[in-house]
């Protein structure tokens, strides 16, 4: 489970192509970032695997099944939105209940799997407070939470840290790390940020202009840049 092919995957708004084609593929359990400056494609990309946006040619193939006209909600995956997207009404509890309850589970399934959650996350003592009365850092928490209770193949992050501040995004980046080495769950991180891309990567995918300059591991990256768009980008030390 989590693992997302990409095959010759267009998408063009109008008369305007974002991206012109792209082919992917991402194993089971693999952290990749994408990452590429302001404009290149990258959110257009992570909605397209969510579901969010359709695609205008290709295919997208999830464990196997071709997933190109799947709605959102049966590719299985969970998109984790800035924090900001909580229900500011409502408790800590029952905004990471949301997606179950809205699934239809039963109360005691859900308490359980809430709870689950909020001690994996560290949440246990907030559960009954509202999105308001925590910090930037617990309220991306509740967000990560609220993917989590749903136990999807693969966990999509668009920029999950921008609102934060500069020291509260180191940590945030560990506990996404730590996260996804307890899960070994596929997650797909977006970011404009080149040391987050270094530090949380298995694989980085470097986009510009909606085409892949290059994938590779950071140190792949690093040391081999293709050319240079990528060594600027992620080769030369700011
Ligand atoms: P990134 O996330 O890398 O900053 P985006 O994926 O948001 O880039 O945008 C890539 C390009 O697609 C931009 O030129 C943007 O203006 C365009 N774009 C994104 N969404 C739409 C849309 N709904 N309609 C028209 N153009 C869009
Ligand atoms: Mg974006």
């Amino acid at each position: 489970m989590g693992n997302i092919q990409l095959q010759g995957v267009t998408k063009s708004f109008g008369e305007t192509t974002v991206i012109p084609s792209i082919d992917l593929e991402i194993a089971d359990g693999e952290f990749v970032v994408f990452v590429g400056p302001s404009g290149c494609g990258k959110s257009t990309l992570l909605r397209l695997i969510a579901g969010l946006e359709d695609i205008s040619g290709g295919k997208i193939v999830i464990d196997g099944k071709d997933a190109s006209d799947s709605p959102p909600a049966k590719r299985g995956l969970a998109m984790v939105f800035q924090s900001y997207a909580l229900y500011p009404h409502m408790s800590v509890y029952k905004n990471i209940a949301f997606p179950l309850k809205m699934a239809g589970m039963e109360s005691p399934a859900i308490d359980k799997k809430v709870r689950d959650a909020a001690q994996v996350l560290n949440l246990t003592d907030y559960l009954e407070r509202r999105p308001g009365q925590l910090s930037g850092g617990q309220r991306q928490r509740v967000a990560i939470g609220r993917a989590i209770v749903r136990e999807p193949a693969a966990f999509l992050f668009d920029e999950p840290l921008s609102n934060l501040d500069a020291a509260l995004r180191v940590g945030m980046r560990l506990e996404i790390s730590e996260l996804h080495q307890r899960l070994k769950t596929t997650m797909i991180y977006v970011t404009h940020d080149q040391v987050e891309a270094m530090t949380m990567a298995d694989k980085i995918v470097v986009l510009n202009k909606g085409n892949i300059a290059q994938v590779g591991t950071p140190l792949e990256l690093y040391h081999h840049p293709r050319n240079l768009f990528v060594a600027g980008f992620i080769g030369s030390p700011k």
